[in-house]
């Protein structure tokens, strides 16, 4: 019989890395990281197929990479979210063993003979394994069957990346309940967060991460439960697989030398190295000197040596200066003294390289890192804090986080006379749904058009235009009678949909709009910002402007309605019914052609108008002879 699942699934974090992946959960009033079946904490974020067997996924598909590297993928999330033509893509395909191949709408899929037959996998079913790896590995260690997941990933994520991420978790059987941002998740494993709160005012915090195939640096502002980055900065091809690389090297060197052979010429032998090297480099980060060995390397030849960490360092010093380089970089971005930052947090296995740490300390004038949880395991146990923080788990601490992200500029359509409705404002937290009500501006009006900005400023056009799209098919009605529902939707992620309904007839359409779309640079945003302020009181014009305009329209328009009244007209003569009738054309007229008019002239033409239909009908005899009679149509 199988095993029964014993107890209701926790939900986990999961850090699904470029070249490792990591789990970990809320228990025992403590974040655990997960081990798996061989032991290890991490878990390598790969795949392989073979002629023979089903596919194998993690430490057994990385311990076969060098006898079957065509068939082994790795670095997926590298291809997840892109398009084959993409300049990174194109980059990165020169140097990975396994083909890529031009899908369908310019997905990159990957090549790989699984059982004999040649198959396609796009990036996401790649990670969708990985994370059912990973989920697996939670299910043994928590005999339950788990269901949700808060999953990291890079701050720079664009939406398609961040979009690819949860379609490979839900076709890995995860629900996503917050797709978090690495550097954001690094902070709450420090809990930083708290120290932002308890202090009571905002905290800067410098995430150094130093993988195996990536290097970023994130400047995050934490205040009152915001996590806010400052700046970013990296390198997408840098990490420890390139110090392994530079460790190779120095040794092929010294093996074609000693030998007189050229061992390049064998990618198995390399392979075989190449893991001997990555072992030697973790041991040289707790001793100074280490040995390596590879029996029968190649034809025939077993080869041993020595490496001291001085060498290694030496080997690797250009690195280690373009990493601080770039430390350099994202602190001028941010415009950040050193002795801004209130604390550097380590992630990643590589900066448990002494070196690295010693640079670092050395920038910060001393300061000690934050690096007493595993690099390697920070961003997996910030995410498993969230995840029981929002399945209302955890105990005081995890249950007191506040994570808000908030909408930076406000969100709305254009409304008649180019007028900026906001419907979120600035500084709402997300998830929102707002539902507002749109009306018809003209009679038989077939269609709305929604125009989608985001800003501050009262006149649309001084805005930022972000999507737009049409609701068709309307039914015909006088002005003002059909309705619109319109509803927008952000989500935790930050992606916003409008839609709009029309109630009677069902008819209904919407946009989504990406993150992306909307992401504006911080000097776009702090411009916007400065503008609203810098124009408050001509905003503020606009506004009323635009209110007597609407007010004159809507006057119009009931005259217009008043006339049209069988009742009205029955008291009025035929001139009169023509004479209004072109008191109303020409206001309409007018309206049309004046849409931007000042405050003075729209005031000025109601009182014209208003004059008109107190004195302008007057009833007329039919025989002649008697006196008019002044009729008043009541607008009111
Ligand atoms: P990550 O991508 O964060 O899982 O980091 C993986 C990288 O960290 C790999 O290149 C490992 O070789 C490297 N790494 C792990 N442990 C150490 C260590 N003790 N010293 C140096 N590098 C390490």
């Amino acid at each position: 019989m199988g095993r029964t699942r014993a107890c209701e699934a926790p939900a986990i974090g999961i850090d699904l890395g470029t070249t490792y992946s990591c789990v970990a959960v809320w228990q025992n009033n403590r974040v655990e990281i997960i081990v798996n079946e061989q032991g290890n904490r991490t878990t390598p974020s790969c795949v392989a197929f073979s002629d023979v067997q089903d596919c194998l996924i993690g430490d057994a598909a990385k311990n076969q990479i060098a006898m079957n590297s065509s068939n082994t993928v790795f670095d997926a999330k590298r291809l997840i979210g892109k398009r084959f033509h993409d300049a990174t893509v194109q980059k990165d395909m020169k140097v990975w063993p396994f083909k890529i191949a031009e899908g369908i709408c310019g997905k990159p899929k990957i090549e790989v003979s699984d059982k004999g037959v040649k198959k396609l996998f796009a990036a996401e079913d790649i990670s969708a394994m990985v994370l059912t790896k990973m989920k697996e590995v939670a299910n043994a260690y928590l005999n339950a069957d788990v269901k949700s997941a808060v999953i990291t990933v890079p701050a720079y994520f664009d939406d398609l990346q961040r979009q690819a991420t949860k379609d490979a978790a839900a076709a890995a059987g995860l629900d996503v309940l917050r797709l978090l941002n690495e550097p954001t998740a690094a902070a709450i494993a420090y809990r930083l967060d708290q120290k932002a709160t308890n202090r009571g005012r905002p905290i800067n915090v410098l995430i150094f991460d130093l993988g195996g195939g990536t290097f970023d640096v994130s400047l995050v502002t934490i205040n009152k439960g915001t996590f806010e980055v400052k700046a970013v900065g990296g390198d997408t091809h840098l990490g420890g697989e390139d110090f392994d690389n530079q460790m190779v090297k120095y040794f092929v060197e010294e093996f074609n030398r000693k030998e007189g052979k050229d061992i390049t010429t064998n990618p198995r032998a390399l392979g075989r190295l190449r893991v001997a090297c990555e072992k030697a480099k973790r041991i040289l980060s707790s001793t100074t000197f280490t040995s390596i060995e590879v029996d029968c390397l190649h034809d025939g030849v077993d080869f041993s040596s020595k490496i001291t960490r001085a060498k290694f360092e030496e080997l690797n010093m250009d690195y280690f200066n373009n990493c601080m380089e770039t430390v350099q970089r994202c602190m001028k971005d941010a415009q950040w003294d050193n002795n801004m930052v209130n604390e550097v947090v380590l992630v990643g296995g590589s900066t448990r390289i002494p070196k690295v740490q010693q640079m670092l300390q050395e920038y910060f004038d001393g300061k000690n890192l934050c690096k007493t949880i595993n690099p390697d395991e920070a961003v997996a146990y910030g995410a498993a804090v969230l995840a029981a923080n929002m399945s209302g788990k955890g105990n005081k601490m995890v249950k007191s986080l506040v994570l808000l992200d908030v909408i930076p500029l406000s969100l709305g359509h254009e409304l008649l006379g180019q007028f900026m409705r906001v419907v979120i404002p600035k500084n709402t937290p997300i998830p929102i749904t707002k539902e507002v009500i749109g009306v018809t501006i003209e009679d038989n009006q077939p269609s709305f058009r929604f125009k989608v900005y985001q800003g501050e400023r009262s006149r649309s056009t001084d805005n930022i235009l972000i999507g737009e799209f049409v609701l068709r098919n309307l039914p015909l009605a006088p002005k003002g009678v059909t309705k619109a529902n319109i509803r927008y939707d952000v989500d935790a992620d930050g992606i916003l949909k409008v839609s709009a309904e029309e109630p009677l007839t069902g008819q209904k359409n919407h946009i989504t709009i990406t993150k992306d779309k909307r992401r504006l640079s911080k000097e776009e945003t702090d411009k916007m910002l400065q503008d609203a302020k810098r124009y408050k009181a001509d905003d503020e014009d606009y506004r009323k402007k635009r209110n007597a305009y609407i007010a004159l329209d809507y006057y119009v328009y009931n005259l217009k309605t008043k006339l049209n009244d069988d009742n009205i007209r029955q008291r009025l003569s035929q001139e009169d019914i023509k004479k209004m009738d072109d008191v109303v054309q020409e206001a309409k007229e007018w309206l049309k052609t004046n849409t931007l008019a000042e405050i003075e002239a729209i005031v000025n033409k109601k009182k014209e108008l208003d004059s008109k239909r107190r004195h302008g009908a007057r009833t007329s005899s039919s025989s002649g002879g008697r006196p008019k009679k002044v009729v008043t149509i009541n607008i009111d």
